[in-house]
C-alpha cells in the first residue's frame, strides 16, 4: 500500500496527467482507505476547478472615478505634506 506522501504525489501528478493503471488503482485503494489522503486530494481537486474557472473569467477592468482620484490625491498630498512637516530639521 502506498504512503500518504506517495499517495499526495499521486494525487498531484493526477491532476497534470494521465497515471497509468497501476498507479490509478494504488491511488484509489489509499484514498478509500485514508481520510486525511482523501481530503487532501479533493481539496486538489477543488483548487484546480476554482484555477480553471477563474482562468476563464474576463479581466474586469476597475476604474475609478475622477472625484475618486481627485479625493485619494488630496490624501497623499495632505500626508506628504504632513510627512514634511514633521522631518527633523
Ligand atoms: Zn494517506
Amino acid at each position: 500500500m502506498l504512503t500518504c506522501k506517495q499517495a499526495t504525489l499521486l494525487a498531484s501528478q493526477r491532476l497534470d496527467s494521465t497515471l497509468n493503471w497501476q498507479h490509478r488503482i494504488q491511488l484509489w485503494l489509499h484514498l478509500l482507505l485514508c481520510p486525511r489522503c482523501r481530503r487532501f486530494s479533493r481539496q486538489l481537486q477543488f483548487l484546480q476547478h476554482a484555477w480553471q474557472m477563474a482562468s476563464q473569467q474576463p479581466s474586469q477592468e476597475v476604474s475609478l472615478s475622477a472625484a475618486s482620484k481627485a479625493r485619494i490625491a488630496a490624501r497623499l498630498n495632505a500626508a506628504q505634506a504632513e510627512l514634511e512637516q514633521s522631518k527633523p530639521r
